[in-house]
């Protein structure tokens, strides 16, 4: 099955407000297997509305629309699609009803009453946190969802009323996995599995790549969930077979959930002492629910004479190599280790950009140490983005060889 997702609303054609609606709703189909073709964006005009309806119907089989359903003149999303498709529209008294519970008075606004025409033969999806219901109509083996344009109703009629029609229409069960890998980049990624990705059709694959990672969602159909988890299964170990070491989560964990469970299970105490991240590294591993039974403590490390003074990195390092380098790193991971009462001491040094690089270190240019009692380990990177993802990816960086370390990856 195909969809089309069709947004409404000249405030988006104008870019006044950015279309969160078509990024929710293409995620969920995805999640239900539904292919998402086209993504379509028409201003409130009743003609263009009536000429975006008929094309849809002939590219997809499904058509979900957001926005226009609400009260004001500019709102004519039902009367066009009405309109496009040959239905009449009739007043609900229940919706009546339903909108007149809305409004202290019980006196329905005018303009409210708009609302509650109903497209015939249509099933109304209710509007639990607002006025405007939605519909879901079924013509000619086709089906069309008006939902409402603010998010929070548009979410929750989808989730609660719409997603389950949906997942009905089909035969199919449906079920998708994310596994989460770090450490390679898209490119290379793609061509370890590309005779997959080439002769996919169940399950599917795709890939999704932000900041140092990428995702790889797998989606099977089959006529049951024990069947369909099969098929993933399947596909799973194909992928480990490939790109095993660059796995970190078969079920949608972040790095840092990954790391913590490690560390935890294990009962390790983790240090940081941070330069370029100042803090954020940290931060991520304090972000879980528990994080104080592995993180003993941090420094930010952010001037060399905090390096020297917090950490113990001699001046004559800082000198000879400069506070970003391989010398740097590994003196202040072997400094905390040194000073406080941790199993694992990780340092980060690097140059986040835009400004601070020279003609041998380049933005993007980091080194992280991981020292425990037994051996160190140090590792440099070049990462190509802008300050806040040159960040972000160091901080995951660490997560990662912390990772490869308890798993003698490394
Ligand atoms: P209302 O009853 O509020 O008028 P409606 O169904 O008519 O609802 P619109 O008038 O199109 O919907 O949009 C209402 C508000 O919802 C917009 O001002 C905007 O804040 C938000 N909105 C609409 N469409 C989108 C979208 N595609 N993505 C994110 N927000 C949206
Ligand atoms: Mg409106």
């Amino acid at each position: 099955m195909k969809a089309e997702i069709i947004c409404v609303g000249t405030e988006l054609l104008l870019g006044n407000i950015t279309n969160t609606n078509a990024k929710f709703l293409s995620e969920k189909l995805a999640e239900i297997g539904i292919d998402v073709y086209y993504q379509t964006t028409v201003g409130d005009n009743m003609q263009r509305i009536m000429d975006t309806t008929i094309s849809a119907l002939n590219r997809a089989d499904i058509l979900i629309y957001s926005g226009g359903l609400g009260p004001t003149e500019d709102d004519c999303t039902k009367e066009a699609v009405c309109k496009a498709i040959n239905k009449a529209l009739y007043l609900d008294e229940q919706i009546v009803e339903d909108i007149n519970c809305f409004f202290t008075n019980k006196q329905i606004p005018e303009s409210n009453k708009k609302q509650a025409y109903v497209p015939e033969n249509s099933i109304i999806l209710k509007n639990d946190v607002g006025t405007a219901p939605g519909f879901y109509i079924e013509i000619d083996n086709k089906i069309i969802i008006l939902l409402p344009g603010p998010p929070n109703e548009l979410t929750l009629m989808f989730n609660k009323y719409a997603m389950p029609r949906l997942d009905n229409s089909s035969n199919n069960t449906i079920r998708s996995r994310v596994i989460k890998t770090i450490g390679i980049g898209e490119s290379s990624l793609e061509e370890k599995i590309i005779d997959l990705i080439n002769t996919q059709s169940n399950p599917t694959i795709a890939t999704y790549a932000s900041n140092g990672q990428v995702d790889i969602r797998i989606t099977a159909k089959a006529d049951c969930a024990t069947k369909a988890d099969g098929l993933l299964d399947d596909m799973q170990t194909e992928l480990d077979k490939r790109i095993k070491e660059y796995i970190y989560s078969y079920n949608n964990e972040s790095i840092e959930e990954v790391v913590f469970k490690m560390l935890t299970h294990r009962k390790l105490k983790i240090g940081f002492c941070e330069s370029c991240t100042a803090g954020l590294t940290t931060s991520m591993l304090a972000s879980i629910p528990g994080a104080s039974k592995t993180l003993e403590r941090s420094y930010i490390t952010y001037s060399n004479l905090s390096k020297v003074e917090e950490v113990d990195v001699k001046e004559s390092t800082l000198n000879s190599y400069g506070a970003v380098s391989k010398e740097t790193a590994i003196e202040m991971a072997q400094g905390l280790l040194r000073k406080c009462p941790i199993d694992i001491s990780v340092s980060i040094t690097g140059i986040a950009g835009p400004t601070g690089e020279s003609e041998t270190k380049p933005t993007g240019l980091v080194y992280v140490c991981l020292a425990a009692k037994d051996r160190y380990v140090v590792v440099e990177k070049k990462f190509n983005g802008n300050r806040e993802s040159n960040r972000l990816r160091s901080a995951k960086l660490v997560f990662d060889l912390v990772r490869k370390y308890l798993l003698d990856l490394i």
